[in-house]
């Protein structure tokens, strides 16, 4: 049973009288333990189908199952649930909480899942050792360099062991050697068995996949397994 299939799913925005069509009829199984780029130009849909897939948003038409189960019925709290227990986001702009510690900024998940203190700092602080980061655990958040934040982000998303990790352009912001330090993450965490869906216009990003899905005016136009795949080491550097 896939981890993620979606059926027709199709995403049309309206702003006023205006209609765009985000998604156009995609039909997709991400199985687990897969590590996906999404890649396409500008406005192809890359961002919207990571927001169906994550839960974020919801379809105009399709079907959405996450490991069977059909979600068209989910209430938002349900959806925010599933989310919680199941999912890790990572975005561009880091979508930290600028004026919260590192620590407190990796423990917010764990509050929604209802862990208590002093286990949301303990799990917490696990996290924030995973991504190099403990001297940094009470440092604000805004102070930090791009790469640390994104580092941050990662031990945020990690904190509830996700099934899928969903990142939307996460080295868009870095210079090149913090984004091999977040993709070298994300293939540990595949590794280990995390499926990773990113979106990525950067071809060394989409090179370090097992698979890329290019989008183009909402619709897939092309889906292939990834032959020289780019494994990147723990310096940054292709190993
Ligand atoms: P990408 O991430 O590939 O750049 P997006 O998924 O953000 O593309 O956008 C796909 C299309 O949907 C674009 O034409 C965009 O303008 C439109 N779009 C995205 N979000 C919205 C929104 N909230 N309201 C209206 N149109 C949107
Ligand atoms: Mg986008």
């Amino acid at each position: 049973m896939a981890l993620i299939e979606v059926k027709n799913l199709t995403k049309i925005y309206r702003d006023n009288e205006i209609e765009t069509i985000g998604l156009d009829n995609i039909n997709l199984k991400i199985e687990k333990g897969e590590f996906v780029a999404v890649t396409g130009p500008s406005g192809s849909g890359k961002s919207t189908l990571l927001q169906v897939l994550g839960c974020l948003d919801r379809p105009t038409r399709g079907q959405y199952l996450i490991e069977g189960r059909p979600l068209d019925n989910y209430s938002d709290d349900e959806l925010a649930h599933i989310r919680n227990r199941m999912m890790g986001f990572v975005f561009q702009a880091f979508n930290l909480l600028p004026r919260l510690s590192v620590l407190d900024n990796v423990k917010l998940p764990l509050i929604y899942s209802g862990v208590r203190e002093p286990k949301r700092t303990e799990i917490a602080k696990k996290m924030i050792d995973l991504v190099g980061l403990t001297p940094r655990s009470d440092y604000i958040a805004s102070r930090l360099s791009g790469g640390q934040k994104q580092r941050v982000a990662v031990a945020r998303a990690l904190i509830n062991d996700p099934k899928v990790i969903f990142a939307d352009e996460p080295t868009g912001n870095l210079d090149s050697k913090s984004g091999e330090v977040v993709l070298d993450f994300f293939q540990k965490l595949n590794d280990q068995g995390h499926t990773i869906v990113v979106v990525t216009h950067e071809s060394y990003v989409a090179q370090s996949a097992k698979r890329i899905i290019h989008v183009k005016d909402g619709k897939i136009s092309s889906d292939e397994l990834v032959k020289d795949r780019r494994i990147i080491g723990k310096d940054g550097l292709i190993k």
